[in-house]
């Protein structure tokens, strides 16, 4: 392992001090850790700032909610408030990787965790990813888990959080502090697409800190859930997976958000299937209709046709076990 310096910061100044020197935040470790192991990441500096105050869950003045950067995975799922107001946030999370990982992994790094394309974490490979400019494996290579959405000449991977495509269909926003202040940035905006720059992930500047996301309160009553399809059933990747808010109101469905994981180089929100629902009642025939929008666009590759199939099926579901039938 290359060698670092380690810090720990004992408040926000002098982490944000840390940051804009170039240090790199470390909080649960549990993608940076594995990254330096295998020589992927190479960090100078690593700034701890789990002593931070960021570790709170609050309902907002407009009745969303706001969760601290640092709350572990774990307790964001358990958390009653969650459970009770955005279910789809609580099973996305109990679906995501193993037990011990969801004890660690904060929020704030969930989402700024990094592709598990394998090529990306083979430093012996070629990726754009990793080393701008020196092609990219999985194009012509094994490309079965692979993105179908969003994807470009010098990247396909997909983007690997489950509690991000919850966030997506959501519209949450991210809370960031950096040297300049605060900054809030829709999430939409906050996970970048490759491009020709697949190595810029996240819309975060040098030094910035999450300190939280924030969702939106949304018309009640509400019902909401996420599903996950993969190859098995725990400690997996989604290959597809699928998060449906849905807000019926004398049996008309009033609001509808959607998106799609496992298929996407980012949380795949799905605005043709949305607007497809809203102002319909609830039916059979709908679901199977608006399922049919949600890989507009795909681009399959060699490996992963079978994705176009498997993501309408799951949101054909995932609508049904949310809205119900009659
Ligand atoms: Fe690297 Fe992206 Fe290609 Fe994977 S898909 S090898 S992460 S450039």
């Amino acid at each position: 392992m290359h060698p670092f310096t380690y810090s720990r910061a004992s408040d926000t100044r002098e982490a944000l001090d840390a940051g804009r020197r170039g240090g790199r935040y470390i909080a649960g470790g549990t993608t940076l850790v594995d990254l330096m192991r295998a020589t992927v990441e190479q960090p100078e500096t690593l700034v701890d700032i789990t002593g931070l105050p960021l570790r709170e869950i609050t309902v907002t003045e407009r009745g969303g909610l706001r969760i601290g950067a640092l709350v572990r995975m774990a307790e964001a799922a358990a958390h009653s408030r969650v459970r009770t107001l955005y279910p789809v946030v609580s099973e996305a999370l109990e679906l995501s990787a193993s037990a011990q990982l969801r004890n660690m992994a904060t929020i704030g790094g969930n989402v700024m965790q990094r592709t598990r394309c394998a090529y990306f974490r083979d430093v012996t490979a070629d990726c754009n990813k990793r080393e701008p400019g020196s092609g990219c494996a999985a194009l012509h290579g094994h490309n079965r888990t692979h993105a179908i959405l969003g994807t470009s000449d010098a990247c396909v991977a997909t983007h690997p959080s489950d509690v991000a495509v919850a966030f997506a269909a959501l519209e949450a926003t991210v809370h960031l502090l950096g040297p300049d202040g605060e900054r809030r940035v829709p999430f939409a905006d906050f996970l970048l697409r490759p491009g020709r720059t697949p190595n810029r992930e996240q819309a975060v500047r040098r030094g910035e800190l999450i300190t939280a996301v924030e969702i939106p309160a949304l018309p009640r009553p509400l019902k909401s859930g996420y599903l996950k399809v993969r190859d098995r059933q725990s400690y997996e990747f989604a290959l597809t997976s699928a998060a449906v808010v849905l807000h019926v109101r004398s049996g008309v469905i009033r609001e509808a958000k959607v998106a799609a994981g496992g298929v996407g180089t980012v949380p795949w929100k799905l605005p043709a299937v949305e607007r497809h629902l809203v102002g319909e009642r609830p039916s059979e025939a709908l679901w199977a209709d608006a399922a049919v929008r949600a890989a507009e666009g795909a681009r399959p590759l060699r490996h992963n046709g079978f994705k176009v199939e498997l993501l309408k099926r799951t949101v054909e579901r995932q609508l049904r076990i949310v809205g119900g039938a009659k």
